[in-house]
């Protein structure tokens, strides 16, 4: 196990299923940190935290719906029941659903408000009064180049809530820094996950899945080595943002 400063740290991982979650748990858990995985599908949280524990590292799972905050309150509670504390969160749970504002999806809006910007804030309810009773902790929010830059037609509401997760992640910087909590917002450009297959329409789904191949989308790992260094950086050193995208990816 490494000897950086994110070994022992108990970090929890929201969407850690899958992509950059899983990616991410993975990694820090060669560190030697002590993750926490949730998400909906517990048979692949389950084997990965199997392939983590078989490699020498300490993972555990808890099946939690973000949208759901009592749920996300047990997540919180089963790392601090388990480990005693919790060090690091990682928002990292999001779905992406693509259509013209005037399909009139509004089902998806919802779903991708609930998920996106709701679940996050679960996510710094349910952690916070452990981080402040700590006087010391880090909240890690996924947002998107999507939160930069509006992707339309198509992307309206996904990168409202993502450009909502900047706006709170700054602001949560802002209200936490004398706290001694860190705050960190991650924005991904392309990424090859299953995040693309979370359209409706399979027309849209054919047409990102093109987009992604083309302009080469970079693996999760490439992500999860950004996390890894802001919560390997020493506690009085804040990465608030890093942007990482395929070097062909123009926007
Ligand atoms: P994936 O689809 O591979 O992973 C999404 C994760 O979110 C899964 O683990 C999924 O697990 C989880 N999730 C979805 N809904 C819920 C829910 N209601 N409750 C709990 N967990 C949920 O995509 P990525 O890894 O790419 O996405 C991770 C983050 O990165 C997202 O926030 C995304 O917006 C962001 N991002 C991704 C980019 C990309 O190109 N891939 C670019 C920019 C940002 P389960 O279904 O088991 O619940």
């Amino acid at each position: 196990m490494g000897t950086s400063n994110i070994a022992d740290k108990v970090v929890v991982i929201t969407g850690a299923s899958s992509g950059i979650g899983e990616s991410t748990a993975k990694l820090l858990a060669r560190h030697g940190a002590k993750v926490v995985l949730g998400a909906r599908r517990k048979d692949r949280l389950d084997a990965a935290v199997k392939e983590i524990s078989a490699a020498g590292g300490t993972a555990v799972s808890v099946a939690v719906d973000v949208t759901k905050r009592g749920e996300v309150e047990g997540l919180i509670r089963a790392a601090v029941d388990g480990f005693g504390r919790v060090d690091v969160i990682v928002n990292d749970a999001g779905i992406m659903s693509i259509a013209p504002i005037d399909a009139l999806k509004v089902e998806e809006w919802d779903r991708m408000i609930d998920v996106n910007l709701k679940g996050l804030l679960y996510g710094v309810a349910a952690v916070l009064p452990s981080m402040q009773k700590q006087k010391q902790g880090h909240i890690i929010n996924l947002a998107s180049v999507f939160g930069i830059k509006v992707f339309a037609p198509g992307g309206v509401v996904y990168c409202a809530t993502k450009s909502a997760v900047r706006a709170l992640t700054e602001g949560l910087r802002i209200e936490l820094h004398s706290q001694n909590i860190r705050c960190t917002m991650i924005s991904p450009g392309a990424v090859a996950t299953e995040l693309p297959e979370g359209s409706s329409e399979e027309a849209t789904r054919k047409n990102l899945r093109e987009f992604y191949k083309a302009i080469m989308a970079i693996p999760a790992n490439s992500i999860a080595s950004a996390i890894a260094y802001a919560i390997e950086q020493p506690a009085d050193v804040e990465i608030d943002e890093i942007v990482i995208r395929p070097t062909a990816q123009d926007f």
